[in-house]
């Protein structure tokens, strides 16, 4: 039986044809989609701009993950971070190389295919430091891509080696780094980069670097961290700019939509939010809105870490075709209080993608196909429980978010007030 019509929000109706004619979406029906609580319907039109692209195939990814340091410069201004430490703060830590590949050697045990490498802007690491990471982790393990450093830390390294942008991703790929992640995409908006991550890169400094990238070859992923103090309008805008770069590049593998997490970060704390995450609701639309928006890109993922693998499950119904991998020890959004596993095993990512009906395909860095499963059998392959070990396999979280010495954390300030 059909659905009652005072179920289905009119305003998508113009939408609707427009996704079903395969035209390209405006900012205004962007935002009537961003608007709507219609859920379900930009749901089912997400899915038919997801299986024109994909069809029922979902990837996904071995990767372990790697944070070299997380002493960064900016700690005392991104107020939503909860991973940055001050060099001498309670928790500081800065790996030596030998304790880089100690950590990848994790690698040997698992089908890792993709060491994915972020951190903090470290004042004092060098280019060399990365470089001679990078070429180390590809000797050691030539078969696993090296996907590494956010747009901000390629800035950063190309500051204090002054160097261009350029160069720094140049080296990066002659050292064997075959694509770029795409953090440090809050919102591009410079309101609320004002207010949350103030002197960081802009939005347009962040894009310039991946349009470096991608004109040396170098594909990279995009982001939009939501969920914390960022405007319907804000959102809308920030695909647009992703878009506008994808028209002109190609270079954009996946689009992420990356949920704010509000625990030990001071932004939390100046919201009163600490111990809550966004809403499944909200997880769900902004999936569906960026596969209907970025009509370019080729890929939506969803990350798990972030929104729970049962949301990721539901999100594959909803747009998305790539289900994040296997995560092995994930630190960034632990830190900020997901309260997810630290990594799933193929059992477990293969049995999600099967029950949502889709059909599970490895893939590596640049979405080759590396693997099938029709044949997989479940508990073949279990992934250890207890997973990792070490000292380096170890969260300690932040003591109670706060400004650093006097400081008041005013620019959060303005926007609680803002929104009382
Ligand atoms: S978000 Fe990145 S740049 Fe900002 S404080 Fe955290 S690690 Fe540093």
């Amino acid at each position: 039986m059909l659905m009652p019509a005072k179920h289905i929000d009119n305003a998508l109706s113009p939408i609707a044809r427009k996704v079903e004619r395969a035209e390209r979406l405006t900012r205004e029906d962007g935002l009537t989609l961003f608007n709507s609580s219609d859920l379900l319907t930009i749901g089912r039109l997400a899915d038919l701009a997801n299986q024109r692209k994909n069809g029922d195939r979902v990837c996904f990814a071995a990767n372990q993950h790697l944070n070299p340091t997380n002493v960064c410069i900016l700690r005392n201004t991104c107020v939503f971070c909860s991973f940055a430490r001050m060099p001498n703060e309670d928790g500081a830590y800065t790996r030596s190389l030998d304790e880089v590949f100690a950590e990848a050697d994790a690698a040997r045990d698992n089908p890792t295919r993709e060491f994915h490498i972020v951190g903090g802007l470290h004042p004092k690491l060098s280019l060399d430091y990365y470089l001679e990471m990078f070429r180390g982790l590809k000797a050691r393990h030539p078969d696993v891509h090296i996907k590494a450093l956010t747009a901000v830390e390629v800035a950063h390294l190309a500051r204090i080696e002054k160097l261009s942008t350029a160069e720094v991703l140049r080296a990066m790929q002659d050292a064997g780094v075959t694509s770029l992640p795409g953090g440090g995409a809050e919102v591009f908006s410079p309101a609320t980069r004002a207010t949350i991550a103030d002197r960081k890169l802009t939005g347009d400094e962040w894009l310039a670097v991946h349009r470096e990238a991608h004109q040396i070859g170098l594909p990279s992923n995009c982001t939009m961290l939501y969920g914390h103090v960022e405007t319907m309008e804000e959102r809308i805008d920030h695909l647009l700019a992703l878009r506008g770069l994808q028209d002109e590049t190609g270079g954009f593998l996946t689009y992420i939509p990356l949920a704010y997490h509000p625990d030990h970060n001071e932004l939390g704390e100046a919201l009163g939010r600490t111990g809550t995450a966004t809403t499944g609701f909200d997880d769900l639309k902004n999936i569906a809105v960026g596969r209907l928006v970025l009509d370019n890109i080729p890929h939506v993922k969803t990350h798990w870490p972030m929104v729970t693998p049962f949301i990721s499950q539901v999100a594959l119904g909803f747009g998305c075709d790539d289900l994040e991998g296997t995560v092995v020890f994930e630190r960034v959004y632990h830190e900020a209080g997901a309260g997810t596993p630290m990594w799933l095993s193929y059992d477990e990512i293969v049995g999600l993608i099967r029950a949502a009906g889709k059909t599970p395909v490895e893939r590596d860095s640049l979405y080759r196909t590396v693997r099938t499963f029709e044949d997989w059998v479940p508990g073949q392959r279990a992934a250890p429980k207890e997973g990792p070990e070490g000292p380096t396999f170890h969260i300690e979280h932040r003591g109670q978010a706060r400004g650093k010495g006097k400081r008041q954390l005013p620019v959060v300030a303005g926007v609680v007030e803002g929104l009382e």
